[in-house]
């Protein structure tokens, strides 16, 4: 992600955190300044950093679940908004899904019932807690957050935890993508619910109801901004979320052989680097494989480059290539995309089993591929 540093590296996960998320701590330690000074600067600055703590650990749930199913989480991002553990690929089966969904939150639940016992197991709705000291009151805080974090999580719309739950429970009946459809119309219901609530508040008939009046509580009277965000990114997301789901379906069965491109021309290794030049004057391929005389792959070189570079200090192509990984014809695009990325090379090779250059597959000709599928 743009904008976002490594701060920590655990369980070889890296930990990042986005730019925009210091100016979240600037902006809690500045009001917190003005509303009572240093002291009181420290402490919402420390409160916050607590929070984001829990949310760590909330993604690390999401993480460690993963990995059971040996599903590898290359990095955590921390933004403004809450946590982003992202992981190598989609989950299996719906049960799996399920679990990682659930694990997330089943951390805050266990950090709130811990803080809950160790302060003696207060009444959790009333107005009355007997705040003893600072520490205690601060533990009662992070209480309610987490339980705050598990509500707002739990809520069962895609993108949320809640709502990928929803959708491993309707996959368990049908196909994944109807099942992500039917999720992410479900969610977009939700959001609507929850603009409506941004806007116009809860009416006192409902808050008067027991269940939901706890409920309410969560929610202030009269117009909420902040309900209405949310209620943008959850129907948003739904959308991302089922047409993503529409995409993964439609190029399940295809294989690089389906995007790549066959004629293209090839440099031998050990040809002379003008010479390679001159070619590459009258052709507008803007890369090329470079190989042995038997067609494997030595590596890649840009026509940029090639035009660019020296025959002094690079007498052949093969001095000049960068070496890549290759990609098998009959690879997924899922495959060929997590190549691209560790390799940092948006086009690769496609070898036949042989090992043999005989295509050029690029993350163009891909996503050209995606969005028409056969
Ligand atoms: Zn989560």
């Amino acid at each position: 992600m743009k904008w976002s540093y490594s701060i920590a590296k655990i369980a070889g996960i890296d930990v990042r955190v986005h730019a925009t998320f210091l100016l979240l701590l600037a902006w809690y330690g500045y009001s917190g300044y003005q509303a009572g000074g240093a002291a009181e600067a420290t402490l919402s600055v420390f409160f916050i950093l607590l929070l984001f703590l829990c949310v760590l650990l909330h993604e690390f749930g999401h993480a460690f679940a993963a990995r059971a199913y040996g599903i590898r989480t290359p990095d955590i991002t921390l933004l403004p908004i809450g946590g982003v553990a992202r992981l190598e690929r989609m989950p299996e089966s719906p049960v799996q899904e399920l679990v990682i969904a659930i694990a997330g939150p089943m951390v805050n639940v266990v950090i709130a019932a811990g803080l809950w016992l160790a302060l003696g197991m207060p009444a959790l709705f009333g107005r009355h807690f007997p705040f003893g000291n600072e520490t205690r009151q601060l533990a009662f805080s992070l209480l309610q957050v987490n339980g705050m974090l598990v509500a707002f999580n739990l809520i069962p719309a895609l993108p949320m935890d809640g709502g990928r739950v929803l959708r491993a429970l309707l996959a368990m009946r049908m196909a994944h993508a109807a099942a992500s459809r039917v999720a992410a119309r479900i969610s977009q219901g939700i959001a609507v619910g929850l603009a409506l609530i941004g806007l116009f508040g809860i009416p006192d008939e409902v808050r008067s109801i027991p269940v939901l009046g706890t409920i309410s509580l969560l929610f202030n009277s009269g117009s909420n901004p902040f309900l209405l965000f949310i209620a943008m990114f959850v129907f948003m997301g739904a959308q991302q979320e089922a047409a993503f789901a529409g995409m993964r379906t439609a190029v399940a069965g295809m294989r690089v052989a389906d995007a790549m491109v066959t004629r293209f021309q090839t440099f031998l290794a050990d040809m002379p680097l003008a010479q390679a030049m001159r070619e590459a004057q009258d052709d507008l391929q803007p890369v090329y494989a470079v190989t042995d005389a038997h067609l494997r792959t030595v590596g890649m070189v840009l026509r940029n480059e090639l035009l660019q570079a020296h025959p002094e200090a690079t007498p052949t192509v093969g001095e000049l290539a960068r070496a890549v990984p290759t990609v098998r014809t009959d690879a997924t695009f899922e495959e060929a995309f997590r190549l691209m990325q560790q390799s940092g090379s948006p086009v690769l090779p496609a070898v036949n089993p042989g090992g043999q250059v005989i295509g050029l597959v690029s993350l163009n000709l891909i996503q050209e591929r995606m969005r028409k599928p056969r």
